[in-house]
């Protein structure tokens, strides 16, 4: 259309995203630890030696090359980076984080200078909607990650299609992502847990309780594990064995596609 929107209600949709990021940048960490107990690190480091970046082993010597979708505050391309230098020995491997929200990336920004990647050239900060990837260009990038992000997207359908076409034949889309809890009796816990604590705990900490209830209904309206999984073949992707692994559950899943 002409403003780039579908839809009147999509562009409300991504005000509201806009406002809820923009609301809880600060206080993003903390308040993720508080919610998942912690384990959203043992999440992310899993998924981070499950895609083994930096690996010689496809990828020629000059690196890999990375680009993390709603990469906020930098917690999977600092990880990724680590990966590259200390597991597969390549300080090569550069990343660009990528966030539609100036504000998550600055809180990335911050958190970079605590770390050894402080002003380092190995990483790339882009401002961007992950539906319009327009300064990226095509069958440049090696590994395409997204980590508790694409459910937040309006068109997700869209952001798979610009995921396949800025990835390298041979490149890997691979998102870690809140999904569905398979034991129905765990189920009911974690409900009880995310409708009724989460909120409170926003509220408590961040002092933002509608933020967080949004973050929650948009947990329970994802899609759950077989159908993201056709949705990502359905973008073009080869998907490996049954196309994703359950975390804690179901709580969170890892899904990964392959560009032919
Ligand atoms: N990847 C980080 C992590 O795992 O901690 C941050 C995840 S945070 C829950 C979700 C991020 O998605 C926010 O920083 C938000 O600004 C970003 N986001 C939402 N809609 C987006 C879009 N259409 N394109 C790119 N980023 C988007």
């Amino acid at each position: 259309t002409h403003f780039g929107f579908e839809t009147v209600a999509e562009a409300e949709k991504e005000a509201r995203v806009a406002g809820v990021f923009s609301n809880v940048a600060a206080s993003y960490d903390t308040m993720n630890d508080f919610m998942s107990l912690g384990i959203h690190r043992l999440w992310k480091d899993h998924f981070v030696r499950s895609i083994n970046p930096g690996s010689s082993s496809t990828i020629p010597s000059s690196g890999w090359t990375m680009l993390d979708i709603a990469g906020g505050t930098g917690d999977i391309a600092f990880r990724l980076l680590d990966h590259c230098t200390d597991i597969n020995n390549s300080p090569q491997s550069t990343i660009t984080i990528s966030d539609i929200n100036p504000s998550m990336l600055a809180e990335g920004k911050k958190r970079s200078l605590q770390t050894s990647y402080a002003n380092s050239p190995r990483i790339n900060w882009l401002v961007a909607n992950a539906e319009h990837l327009d300064t990226v260009e095509s069958n440049s990038v090696d590994l395409y990650t997204v980590a508790f992000g694409i459910r937040n997207f309006t068109n997700k359908e869209k952001a798979l299609r610009e995921a396949y076409r800025v990835l390298k034949p041979g490149g890997v889309f691979a998102c870690l992502e809140f999904s569905g809890v398979t034991n129905p009796l765990f189920d009911a816990v974690y409900k009880r847990w995310s409708f009724g604590a989460i909120p409170l705990i926003g509220q408590l900490v961040a002092g933002d309780r509608a933020s967080y209830q949004y973050l929650v209904e948009s947990i329970e309206k994802f899609p759950k594990q077989e159908e993201f999984r056709d949705m990502i073949k359905d973008a073009g992707f080869v998907v490996p064995g049954k196309g994703w692994e359950d975390l804690t559950g179901g709580i969170a899943a890892i899904h990964k596609g392959i560009k032919p």
